[in-house]
């Protein structure tokens, strides 16, 4: 049955595809299998050389590549053009690493010691529908580096830059077989790629409750897994930040994306002293939203993904929990919702423990740096986060506090090519982007020569 992928802005057809199923999973298998004897024999020069041409391949067509994410996520184009150049930073900051994967040497009796960081063989990434290309770029171009061959399956709601980038690697010169990518549901392609015994590693990126299911299915094999899943992170504002420009981010913190971003800061903490004054510097922050068509420039929010998103996303807006802030969104067509901040919220209500995925805040006050501590880590997460103050030693007491992966004082910002990214608790397991990443994608040997 073909695929029709639905572009979110105006719920019209963008493009229909073949959908595959177990056999063509196993066929794209088979040619990373084939292709990868060959892909880890090239020297650690000329893969640099490839993956520096891929680069320069998805810059050349960076603008399209934009449009077509923007279209199909529904993504701000402003948004989109970002994450492009993120993807070829990504590609160029990797195609430093074949020819630095370096091991240690480790002083013993009666002989040499030696480690080298070998490749998996072929890797299975399944990937998620709301940053499709960028977070493909995170695993793909740490696999290439270290050696391995890649299977890929992009979220059927969004794989059009998927195929784009397949065709792009083919044309630059990425051996026949290295970069496979098959369209198809997650139940079939997805849970075959983790169940393949030729498959070495999974790295996925998506819900929490998918991510314990593919870690069930990979234990059965002892496969290598990584998973990026859900957050629920804190933003804490103290009541000695700067309030105005803590009260400025925070709405694009939550509402990035429309809220559907696993770092949202979804739970913004403010200290009840100063909670007044930063509610009415959210408001206008909120009031100042643009949101509306994708392909608009000065456009801030886009529609969310899909209807039963919108579903999903309005039955927490209208829980329990008190509005406080409603912003305004376009009428249909198109899946959108008014950005919503709820306040004041209990940690314990349903809008602040389960992951949203989108453009909903819940604010929660509190009263003591403890009680700040207590709350933001009264979760099963730990993505993401950030500590507004300007108390330095504060700041430090509760970056060390807060449990995350990814957390940024004074600042929304948890991304970035060079720096671990990844999650505490049940966000996840292994890091993504900076050197760390390389890690997940190859195997430690160790090599005792006696002399
Ligand atoms: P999923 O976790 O279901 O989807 C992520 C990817 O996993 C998709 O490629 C999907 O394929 C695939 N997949 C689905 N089921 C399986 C399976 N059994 N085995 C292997 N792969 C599978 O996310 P949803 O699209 O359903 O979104 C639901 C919620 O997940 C969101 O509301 C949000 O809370 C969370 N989410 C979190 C993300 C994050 O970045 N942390 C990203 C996306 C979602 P396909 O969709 O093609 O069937």
């Amino acid at each position: 049955m073909a695929l029709q992928v639905i572009e979110p802005a105006t719920e019209q057809v963008l493009a229909e595809l073949p959908q595959a199923g177990v056999e063509e999973t196993d066929e794209a298998v088979a040619r990373a299998k084939a292709a990868f004897p060959a892909w880890r024999d090239v020297s650690p020069n000329e893969r640099a050389n490839i993956l520096r041409g891929l680069a320069t391949a998805i810059e050349d067509q960076a603008e399209e590549l934009a449009r077509l994410e923007a279209r199909n996520v529904g993504k701000p184009i402003s948004d989109a053009r970002g994450e492009v150049g993120m993807v070829i930073d990504t590609f160029l900051y990797y195609s430093g690493a074949p020819e630095r994967l370096l091991g240690d040497t480790i002083p013993v009796a009666g002989g040499v010691d030696f480690t080298f960081r070998e490749p998996l063989g072929v890797v299975g990434l399944i990937t998620p529908w709301n940053f499709p290309i960028a977070i493909t770029s995170w695993k793909v171009a740490p696999a290439l580096a270290a050696g391995n061959t890649i299977v890929l399956k992009p979220a059927e709601l969004t794989p059009l830059t998927a195929l784009e980038l397949e065709k792009i690697a083919v044309e630059a010169g990425l051996p026949e077989g290295v970069f496979n990518v098959v369209v198809g549901p997650g139940r079939v392609v997805g849970e075959r790629i983790v169940q393949h015994p030729d498959v070495a590693k999974v790295a996925f990126t998506g819900s929490t409750e998918v991510g314990r299911r593919i870690g069930a299915l990979a234990s059965e094999s002892i496969k290598r897994v990584t998973l990026e899943l859900g957050g629920k992170s804190a933003n804490i504002v103290f009541a000695d930040a700067d309030l105005e420009k803590a009260a400025a981010s925070a709405p694009l913190a939550v509402f990035g994306n429309a809220g559907q971003d696993c770092c949202a800061r979804s739970r913004i903490l403010v200290e009840r002293s100063a909670l007044d004054r930063f509610m009415d510097s959210l408001e206008e922050a909120v009031d100042a939203l643009r949101v509306g068509d994708p392909l608009d420039a000065e456009t801030q929010m886009g529609p969310l993904i899909s209807a039963d998103q919108r579903e999903k996303v309005a039955s927490y807006a209208n829980g329990d929990a008190p509005v406080a802030i409603r912003g305004s969104a376009p009428d249909g067509p198109g899946f959108w919702f008014p950005p919503t901040v709820l306040c004041p919220v209990a940690n314990d209500d349903r809008a602040a423990r389960e992951e949203i995925f989108g453009p909903v805040a819940a604010v929660i006050p509190f009263d003591s740096e403890e009680e700040a501590v207590r709350l933001a880590n009264d979760t099963i997460y730990g993505l993401s986060g950030s500590i507004w103050t300007r108390n330095g030693a504060r700041a430090m007491r509760m970056a060390r506090a807060v449990e995350g992966g990814a957390l940024s004082v004074n600042s929304n910002t948890s991304v970035r090519v060079t720096t671990p990214f990844g999650g505490f608790k049940q966000s996840g397991i292994g890091r993504e982007l900076g050197p760390h990443a390389l890690e997940h994608y190859t195997e430690l040997k160790n090599v005792f020569f006696a002399t």
